[in-house]
């Protein structure tokens, strides 16, 4: 008698466990954000929750009992039975509506497309499916803007490199004549040109020049980055290269270059990434007082997706106010008979910068010299 009162002790506290976990579940089903709906191997619904009533427009009691295809718009019926019949061959959990388009249709008949979970339940009577649905119309709405805008946006590009390609070309053609005619009346009037003549000749030819190598940098500004490939790229390889290339410039101004910390290797375009530093570099040496060797450092640090490198000198320093300017095409802050340049570097620092997912920016005080930085997404992360 004791055993079978023990054993029916156990089977009550089944039974109420059991009770509460299905409240639970019950408690969980209801409070979901999003519809979740119940349905037999027929297609009958069998449960569903309050977001499955607002969201399409129906009472429980309108739907329990039916066949799901009530919520699926009729043009749709063919393939969700095709969908359907291969869920329950194989049941597994299946997520439609994500790369496809998937659509519901509301008790007005009104289709809004959706996103779908669908996941197999052993119940007593067999395999069930429990369909959690999500209204994705503003997020679909949303995706096509976006698209849209960079549809747009690559349109605007195309005619912004189109125009760059066309008028840095035909800016040359007259610059060419100019630069011609000038050399003609000094060969054609050698008697009439005075020296003050000569001198004017000779500034029109240097202003000549200079346009024409502005016009170029334009050109090359435009196409930067075009070709570009991501590759492993070797940081300290492309310093010492770099080093090489300037090594004039570095012995005439007895510059000292150091790597301070440990170059990665990392994921770069790696032609591109070679200019950035050339320009750092250069400019480190360039703008430093004439009888001051230039003392530069470069570094590395590895950050939370990024690497974030920086090049400081011992220059002449930036105004904090021209922190942004000096990132802009032809933005220069000094004359060109104190240093040379034209004015295109840096805004070819941060388009590279840029298209590595990263930006440029600068910490400096006049006079105190100057820490260009930069971070770059680290691609393998
Ligand atoms: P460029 O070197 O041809 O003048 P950049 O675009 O490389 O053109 O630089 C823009 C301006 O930023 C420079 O003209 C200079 O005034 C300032 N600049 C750049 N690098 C430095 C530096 N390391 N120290 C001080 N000023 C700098």
């Amino acid at each position: 008698m004791f055993l079978i009162w023990k054993k029916a002790n156990i089977l009550n506290k089944l039974e109420v466990n059991m009770e509460i976990a299905q409240e639970n579940f019950r408690i969980g089903v209801e409070s979901a954000p999003y519809a979740l709906i119940l349905s037999d191997e027929t297609g009958r619904i069998t449960q569903v929750n309050f977001q499955t009533e607002k969201l399409y427009g129906y009472t429980s009691e309108e739907l329990i009992g039916k066949n799901i295809e009530m919520l699926i718009p009729k043009e749709l019926h063919k393939h969700y039975r095709h969908d359907s019949e291969s869920f329950f061959t194989s049941p597994a959990v299946v997520s439609l509506g994500i790369d496809d388009e998937v659509y519901a249709n509301t008790k007005n008949g009104a289709w809004f497309p959706v996103e779908i979970v669908l996941t197999p339940i052993t119940t007593q009577n067999g395999i069930s499916v429990l369909a959690s649905v999500t209204d994705v119309t503003s997020r679909k709405a949303n995706e096509a803007i976006i698209k849209n805008q960079v549809k747009e946006l690559q349109l605007k590009n195309q005619e912004l490199e189109h125009f760059n390609y066309i008028a840095s070309h035909d800016l040359q053609e007259p610059l060419r004549t100019v630069s011609n005619y000038i050399m003609l009346l000094e060969e054609d009037y050698p008697e009439q040109i005075n020296d003050e003549i000569r001198m004017h000749l000779s500034t029109m030819n240097s202003a000549v020049s200079r346009m024409s190598q502005l016009v170029r940098s334009l050109l090359d500004f435009g196409r930067l980055g075009k070709n570009r490939k991501l590759s492993l790229t070797d940081c300290c390889s492309i310093i010492t290269n770099v080093k090489a290339d300037l090594n004039g410039l570095i012995k005439q101004t007895n510059a000292v270059i150091t790597i301070v910390d440990d170059m990665p290797v990392l994921y770069a375009y790696e032609t591109e990434m070679r200019q950035l530093f050339q320009n750092l570099i250069n400019n480190a040496i360039k703008f430093t007082d004439k009888d001051t060797a230039p003392q530069i450092n470069i570094g590395c640090k590895k950050t939370k997706g990024f690497y974030e490198f920086y090049v400081s000198d011992n220059g002449i320093g930036i105004d904090p106010k021209h922190f942004n300017d000096i990132f802009h095409i032809f933005q220069r802050l000094n004359k060109n008979e104190d240093y040379e340049g034209y004015g295109i570097g840096l805004a070819n620092c941060r388009k590279i910068a840029e298209m590595h997912g990263g930006e440029i920016w600068v910490e400096s005080e006049l006079g105190k010299g100057s820490t260009f930085k930069f971070k770059i997404l680290n691609f393998k992360a």
